[in-house]
């Protein structure tokens, strides 16, 4: 392999919390393996190169145990996306896609509307 270039963002390792570092550092759940257990329950994959957006969405509800998402939730998403990924894709590397997984986690705080709460 040629030199490749210092100022790459890229992690070799899924397990390197180098992105985002402070996302990870929350003691919260998921830990990164929980993560890529989610992962490999939505696509069967453990450790795919990338993860689109609808995949990130769906990993993330996995820890709500959510049967349908709601507007709030999929902004939420796109929310996290912005701040991970500095914007919403049409996927994301995979240490990227499972850092907007864990800072949505993070902040997620269930739906505050009205309509979403009925159910529990
Ligand atoms: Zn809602």
């Amino acid at each position: 392999m040629p030199h490749t270039d210092v100022v790459s963002t890229s992690v070799e390792s899924p397990l390197d919390p180098s992105i985002a570092p402070d996302v990870w550092a929350d003691p919260r759940r998921p830990s990164l393996d929980q993560a890529l257990d989610a992962v490999f329950r939505v696509i069967g994959q453990r450790e795919p190169d990338r993860l689109t957006h609808p995949q990130v969405v769906a990993i993330a509800r996995t820890f709500f145990h959510y049967t349908w998402v709601c507007r709030f939730f999929t902004m939420q998403v796109e929310d996290a996306a912005e701040r991970v990924n500095g914007a919403c894709a049409d996927d994301y590397p995979l240490p990227v896609g499972l850092a907007i997984v864990k800072d949505f986690c993070n902040r997620w705080n269930g739906c505050p509307e009205e309509a979403c709460r009925r159910d529990g």
